[in-house]
């Protein structure tokens, strides 16, 4: 195997299916690519569905779960490694030390912490990571436009703004993240 990729979605599955059938397409890019998973450890919406997927197609899962979550994100107990911290802080710690790239699915408030945390640590230099997102039925358009309005006030540079990529399909997404990987 290559590395594993942390995968930030959400612990909900949203109201379009496109956004399941989406995350079970990147689970098969993953495996293709011979790249393992890093995630919340959840067995809920989008995280289960990406967790299962890669399961199936015989792909290495790592799981990395808050113990307070055990029962709400319902810890996922037959993946290969289940990790148990305490905090949200450990949680994020070792997702991002065990992943080669970041890329976020469709997901809510827990998703988007999770991306920029990772993309602020690239900003100030704590990684040089691919840190992108899944674009999959516009879903981060007005992501991107704030981003690209927050470009135009002068408070993030131009080039630090397009180093997040952002592709509309797994295919174009994984190609660009994984050239990016330093492996
Ligand atoms: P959500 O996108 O809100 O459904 O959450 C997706 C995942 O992010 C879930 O596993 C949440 O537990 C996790 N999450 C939410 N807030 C945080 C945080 N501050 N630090 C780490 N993970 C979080």
């Amino acid at each position: 195997m290559k590395g594993y990729i942390a995968v930030f979605c959400g612990s909900r599955s949203g109201n379009n299916p496109v956004f399941v059938d989406t995350a079970k397409e990147v689970a098969q890019h993953l495996v293709d690519h011979d790249f393992g998973l890093v995630y919340g450890g959840g067995k809920v919406g989008l995280m289960g569905v990406i967790a299962d997927e890669m399961l199936a197609l015989g792909g290495e899962v790592i799981g990395v779960i808050p113990e307070k979550l055990f029962t709400k994100e319902v810890a996922h107990a037959g993946i290969t490694e289940l990790i148990t911290v305490q905090t949200m802080h450990e949680r994020k710690a070792i997702m991002a030390d065990k992943s080669k790239a970041f890329i976020a699915l469709p997901g809510g408030i827990g998703t988007l912490e999770e991306l920029f945390e990772v993309f602020t640590w690239a900003q100030i230099g704590y990684h040089k990571k691919p840190c992108a997102l899944l674009n999959v039925d516009g879903f981060y358009d007005p992501l991107n436009e704030m981003l690209d309005h927050t470009v135009a006030s002068d408070f993030l540079a131009q080039d630090y703004r397009e180093s997040l990529i952002s592709k509309n399909t797994v295919g174009e997404l994984l190609k660009e993240v994984i050239s990016k990987i330093d492996l």
